[in-house]
This record gives C-alpha cells, sequence and structure tokens, in this order.
C-alpha cells in the first residue's frame, strides 16, 4: 500500500478526533514524504533506529540495570507502555502509529538511575539553565542525536515533539494523553509485581488496595485451585485489564458526550482521555501503597543513595576540569559550555556506563580507557 493509500485510509478508518498523517504540521526541516509510510510511521521508525532508544535496555525502571535480569528496565517499560496504548488507540479509533511514535519516546530523556540521576542534574544545574527530563527528550531528538549530514537531530514531527515536553497536557493530542494514562497503567501494575517477585513486597500486605483485591477475586473465581505463583502472573494481568476497560469505557462516554469534531477540537477544554474517578482513587490508591512500600523500601533507598552519589561526584569532578572529559565532549564543552556539556554527558549514560565511568574516575586500580 502507497503512502497515499494508508493516509485516505485514515480519513476513511479513524474517529474524527484521531489525528491524520496529512494533517501533521509537519517537520522543522523540509524531506520529501516517504513511498510507503505515514509521516508518524516513519517518526516511530526514526526514535527506534536511535541510539539513545536503544540506551533504555540498561537504564533503571526501579531496579538498577546491575541488580537482576529478572525486573523491568526502561526499555521493557517502554514496550509495555507501547502495548498498552496501541491497544486503546486502536480500540478509540485514534492514530495508533502516532501513538506508538510517543509511547516509545516518552522517557527517552531519562538519565542513568531514573529519577535519582534526574534529581541530582536538577540539582547540578540549577544556575545552569536546570534539567528536567522531559526537556531532555526533545534536546535528544532535537540537538543529541546526529543521523542526518543536513541538520542536527531527527527531525520528527511537531506532533510528537509537542508531546515530548508533556508540558500544557490539554493542548496535546488524545493520542498524547493516552500514552499518559497507559503509561500509569503500566508502570503501576509492573511495578507491583516487580516488587513481589523481589521479594521486597508481601502479597499479605496488599489487602488493603482494593485493585489488587478485586484483581485477586476475577482470577480465583476463575481458577480457583490455580498456584500461588500462577494467581499472582494472572492478577497483574487482570489488573492492567481492569484498568484498560475502565480507560476505554470512561474516554468512550466522555467522547461521546464532547463529541469533538475533528482533532483539533479534541485538544482543547476538558481532559477526555482518563480513567473513571473510582478508578482514579484506585489507581491513586495502589500508587501510594508502592511508594510507601516498594520504593521507600530500605533496600531500594540504599541502591538510590548510591546512585545518587556516583551521578553528583562524578558532575562535581568533570565540571571542574573540562580535560577529564573525551575529546569529542571537550568541543561540545565549548560550543554548548561546560556544566551543559558534563550534563548532556552524564544523562545521555545508562545504568551500566555510569558505574564504569565512576570506576574509571575514581577507583585508583581501575583503567582509564573510555570506549
Ligand atoms: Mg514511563
Amino acid at each position: 500500500m502507497t503512502r497515499e493509500a494508508l493516509e485516505e485510509r485514515e480519513f476513511r478508518e479513524l474517529a474524527p478526533y484521531g489525528m491524520k498523517a496529512r494533517a501533521s504540521r509537519g517537520r522543522r526541516h523540509p524531506e520529501p514524504e516517504h513511498a510507503y509510510r505515514t509521516a508518524y510511521q516513519r517518526d516511530r521508525d526514526r526514535i527506534i533506529h536511535c541510539s539513545a532508544f536503544r540506551r533504555l535496555e540498561y537504564k533503571t525502571q526501579v531496579f538498577a540495570n546491575t541488580v537482576g535480569d529478572y525486573y523491568r528496565t526502561r526499555l521493557t517499560h517502554t514496550m509495555e507502555v507501547a502495548q498498552i496504548a496501541r491497544t486503546v488507540a486502536r480500540a478509540l479509533g485514534l492514530n495508533e502509529d502516532l501513538t506508538e511514535a510517543i509511547a516509545l519516546s516518552h522517557d527517552i530523556g531519562h538519565g542513568p538511575f531514573g529519577h535519582t540521576g534526574e534529581d541530582v542534574l536538577k540539582e547540578k544545574m540549577r544556575a545552569h539553565g536546570g534539567f528536567e527530563h522531559n526537556r531532555h527528550s526533545l534536546r535528544i531528538v532535537d540537538v543529541l542525536e546526529r543521523k542526518y549530514p543536513d541538520f542536527r537531530g531527527l527531525n520528527l514531527t511537531e506532533e510528537l515533539r509537542a508531546s515530548l515536553l508533556k508540558h500544557g497536557k490539554e493542548q496535546l493530542h488524545l493520542e498524547a494523553h493516552v500514552v499518559d494514562a497507559s503509561d500509569r497503567i503500566a508502570y503501576n501494575a509492573h511495578d507491583l509485581d516487580d516488587g513481589l517477585t523481589s521479594g521486597l513486597l508481601e502479597e499479605a500486605g496488599l489487602g488493603d488496595v482494593a485493585l489488587w483485591r478485586e484483581a485477586v477475586a476475577t482470577v480465583s473465581a476463575r481458577a480457583p485451585s490455580i498456584d500461588a505463583e500462577m494467581r499472582r502472573y494472572h492478577a497483574v494481568r487482570a489488573l492492567i485489564d481492569a484498568a484498560v476497560t475502565d480507560l476505554l469505557d470512561a474516554s468512550l462516554d466522555r467522547l461521546a458526550r464532547a463529541a469533538p469534531a475533528d482533532a483539533e477540537q479534541a485538544r482543547g477544554g476538558e481532559r477526555l482521555i482518563a480513567p473513571s474517578r473510582p478508578m482514579d482513587s484506585k489507581q491513586a490508591e495502589l500508587a501510594r501503597f508502592l511508594h510507601a512500600r516498594f520504593y521507600n523500601h530500605f533496600q531500594v533507598r540504599r541502591m538510590r543513595n548510591k546512585a545518587q552519589r556516583y551521578v553528583g561526584e562524578m558532575f562535581d569532578a568533570l565540571a571542574g576540569d573540562v580535560r577529564l572529559l573525551p575529546p569529542r565532549w571537550q568541543d561540545w564543552a565549548r560550543e554548548e559550555g561546560l556544566e551543559v556539556a558534563v550534563c548532556d554527558y552524564l544523562a545521555g549514560m545508562t545504568d551500566r556506563e555510569a558505574l564504569l565511568e565512576y570506576r574509571r574516575l575514581f577507583h585508583p586500580d581501575a583503567g582509564t580507557m573510555v570506549e
């Protein structure tokens, strides 16, 4: 099928409020259209092929990448979000390609060690323009990725660029709201799953969490003699299913009432893609549980404390002497300023790279060779 045929199919098959690739505001640097991919399919492919995307594999979700091979990383988190978001977008008649592109790029600006790394960079960059992972996502796709001879960055469509910033959420396309809601469903469910798998959380403690109680009841009703491990797996599955079904029902309800004539109209006013109020409070209850018992578990806190020190000490050493940076980054420091270059350098690292760099900088017996 040609691009033109795909574009026409969108007009026939998507809801009126679904974003159409042909209606895109386009790219900063004009490029000829592709023969058989729409603008958003091309965006998605550019994200998948960029190096910041590949590095998500070795970045922390909750556990540092070095801790174990069974837990979610930023990459598997991203894939779970994309999976949920595509299902939701399809069921709502929204643009699945744009949704997928937004989902695959939504966490691309995270530095090593998740939010801990971000907090350190925020602090260190306070007097130098600040740091915020969403803004950094945009910097990666606009400036730091170097793939094309004629321009910096990936030259993504304006719709995808806007979604990365996530600010002024009400002005974003419905596809971006779908990813936002799917992100929350995914991390609540899989962080709970990882918490239980790791043994830091115990199932017994979850009795007060309504979403979990209901999910277990659903599974037990269907398969009363199921063993504990399988019951847990299916409970997480039931939990995601309940959240997604609610998101679909509540959003379809609002869309039917508001009846936006097109994607432009759907952006203004009330937020149309969101869970029902009861589901929203249940999600919030689960999130509170995870904060209290998991994200603040002493073992997770110890991991964060270490990460904070690694990133902070590296920043101070490198920002204290530009000559410690690899030559390419010294050039970048001359262009962008020392602190900004150090921040870009560290923010681009995976957990593994950051640990290695820490050894190279501070361990007397470690080599200093930078690959
Ligand atoms: Mg996320």
